[in-house]
């Protein structure tokens, strides 16, 4: 237990137990059970589908899988704690969360304040339009005298590429959303004229609202990755255990389920 507290970080259930134990004064000493289980707790932001998203309350999608077949090989409990996307690194940084999962792409930025675990996915930031747009490809975007209104997730690489490449260029206007999903019924609604977003939720959400398309052009190409509180005592041990699970094809396995083949 004293191992995994020191990285691990009070989980409700861990802060519970603890605070019951320092209250108990001078009983039972605050021996921890031979049979307690650590918890890894997951941060993420169930509105990203097909990797975290709600199927009726439970938290399903590739990175929840994954997730637990991680704390499983680690004979650790697992819990996973939805937020905004925005919120996940603070969570880690924090301590309140063992690490961060979330189709999060691997930036220069983000390595100043968390360490990265290999990658086990890649994503595209693609550009999804209605029907008929006059944005046809990526180099629209950055065209002279381009003025569009760009919707995206907060905080997401989505959004600091478009804030960076085109709003400080003068070329565009970033409207910030909390989930993708929001973004995109904006863009039903006319409000933005269109959302830059990972490809596999954008494939998602333009399946489910009419007079959607996303550009064949490419934005960027990125890794997804596991994010920990830097030098962190569990990066080696979910590090290493995600890498036998990608060496056995459990990985490929668990996206395969979410994510047909094309
Ligand atoms: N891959 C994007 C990022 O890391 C978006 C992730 C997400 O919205 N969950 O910023």
């Amino acid at each position: 237990m004293k191992k995994f507290m020191k990285g691990l970080l009070a989980t409700t259930m861990v802060f519970a137990m603890m605070t019951s134990l320092v209250g108990c004064g001078g009983g039972s000493e605050a021996e921890a059970p031979a049979d307690e289980t650590a918890t890894l707790v997951m941060a993420t932001n169930a509105a990203f589908p097909p990797y975290e998203f709600y199927e009726g309350d439970a938290i399903v999608g590739i990175d929840a899988e994954i997730g637990a077949a991680i704390a499983e090989k680690l004979g650790m409990d697992f819990v996973i704690e939805d937020m905004e996307f925005d919120a996940i690194i603070p969570a880690v940084t924090s301590g309140k969360a063992s690490f961060g999962m979330a189709g999060m792409t691997v930036t220069e930025e983000r390595l100043q304040s968390v360490d990265f675990s290999d990658s086990y996915a890649k994503g595209v930031q693609v550009v999804i339009v209605a029907e008929g747009s006059a944005i046809t490809s990526v180099d629209d975007l950055f065209a002279e005298g381009a003025s569009n209104v760009i919707g995206v997730q907060t905080g997401t690489t989505g959004d600091l590429y478009s804030t960076w490449d085109l709003e400080d260029a003068g070329l565009a206007t970033v409207e910030r959303f909390n989930k993708g999903a929001d973004a995109v019924l904006a863009l039903t609604q006319g409000k933005v004229d269109c959302v830059v977003i990972d490809n596999e939720p954008a494939k998602e959400f333009v399946a489910a609202n009419e007079g959607l398309v996303i550009l064949d052009t490419e934005y960027a190409v990125e890794d997804y990755a596991i994010c920990f509180a830097k030098d962190s005592e569990l990066t080696a041990q979910v590090n290493g255990a995600l890498q036998e699970l990608i060496a056995d094809g459990t990985v490929q396995a668990i996206i395969d389920t979410y994510i047909s083949a094309e």
